[in-house]
């Protein structure tokens, strides 16, 4: 080595190290960078996507654009989605998203014997909860609709599918698990390892916060803000999905009447609850068994979310809370909820 190198080689490797050191400590000690968020109006609800790890708002614009893509397959309301295409008889073959989400739906009815039904379409269609002017509809045109229900006389074959003369497919109560699932896996397939994605009070989580604690989610306190929690979950990676009588609802003549509807009678189901909250992995699951869970009422919607081993919290009419037997997620419940 020539003399002058001997001389400088020590200074700069004390100088290297230095530099190395110095950018680990300012890299720990860099402040936590601020939550990226993009809330839309998709599928007919407010979307928010947060991301807690990444400054990449291109993914946030690629979630929005996958629900709008999701919403061309599965709404009601466009004449041209192929589940609207479907249930007019113009097609017979999904793709594979919408064969996916019906054999699911299929699934989750027949779990459920048939209290979530896939096929309340031509019911659900006379009711209109979200408008803020719905009306009672006439009772002889719920008589009519009504024996077009029954999941059990759809037939999948693959991507083929055949409904009776009639029969109109609602995936309403499964649909944004479904794509918050999609929206997930987009999500981790990108790097992304903490968000929450929240459909319209459909709460998914992608890991913990980026410090390494988990996310807190409000059960919401029926009939109040959004704000008002009568409980608060830590979540870590899972899916929180309510179904609530207060969601779309409106009166007439002193009468409450509510979005969640009996397959049974198609009306309003009265059976006792305000909401159910379903924990569990997946939200598609959350979402079929939050809907077919409160269809049921407290004590077999209580049995079938115990048999598909998932947590739940059913509030009833008197604000109680009932939670799975072995509940184990941490659950803080605000003071108003104790007393
Ligand atoms: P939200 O859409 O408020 O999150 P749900 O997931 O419980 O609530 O879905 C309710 C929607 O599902 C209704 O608006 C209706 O379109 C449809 N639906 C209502 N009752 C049933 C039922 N018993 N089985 C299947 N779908 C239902
Ligand atoms: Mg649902």
């Amino acid at each position: 080595m020539k003399p002058a190198f001997r001389k400088i080689l020590p200074p700069a490797l004390f100088l290297a190290a230095a530099g190395i050191l110095c950018g680990i400590a300012l890299f720990r000690g860099r402040p936590p960078q601020e939550p990226l968020s993009e809330t839309g109006l998709q599928l007919d609800t407010a979307v928010t996507v947060t991301l807690y790890d990444s400054s990449d708002r291109s993914l946030l614009d690629r979630c929005m654009e996958l629900c709008g893509g999701y919403e061309q397959l599965f709404s009601r309301t466009l004449p041209d989605s192929e589940i609207s295409r479907l249930n007019r008889g113009e097609i017979s073959s999904l793709s594979p998203g919408t064969c996916a989400l019906l054999s699911e739906g299929l699934r989750y009815s027949a779990l459920s014997d048939g209290a979530f039904d896939l096929t309340i379409g031509a019911v659900s269609a006379l009711w209109d909860f979200s408008s803020g002017e719905g009306e009672v509809p006439d009772p002889a045109a719920i008589a009519a609709a009504l024996p077009t229900v029954g999941w059990e006389k759809v037939e999948q074959n693959g991507d083929r599918i055949s409904l009776p003369a009639g029969t109109q497919i609602d995936p309403g109560a499964i649909a944004k698990g479904y794509i918050a699932d999609r929206l997930k896996e987009f999500l981790q397939e990108n790097g992304v390892e903490s968000a929450i994605i929240d459909l319209g009070g459909n709460v998914l989580c992608v890991g913990g916060k980026p410090d390494g604690t988990p996310f807190r989610i409000g059960i919401r306190r029926p009939f109040s803000d959004a704000s008002d929690s009568m409980a608060v979950l830590e979540v870590v990676d899972r899916s929180v999905v309510t179904s609530g009588v207060y969601e779309r609802c409106f009166e007439e003549d002193g009468v409450f009447y509510h979005h969640l509807l009996d397959p049974e009678t198609g009306y309003p189901c009265d059976s006792g609850l305000l909401s159910v909250t379903i924990l569990s992995d997946s939200s598609m699951e959350g979402d079929a068994l939050s809907t077919a869970c409160f269809v049921l009422g407290l004590e077999k919607g209580m049995e079938l979310a115990v048999s598909a081993g998932v947590e739940a919290i059913f509030i009833d009419e008197e604000y109680g809370l009932h939670f799975t037997p072995g509940f184990s997620t941490p659950c803080t419940l605000s003071d108003e909820t104790k007393n």
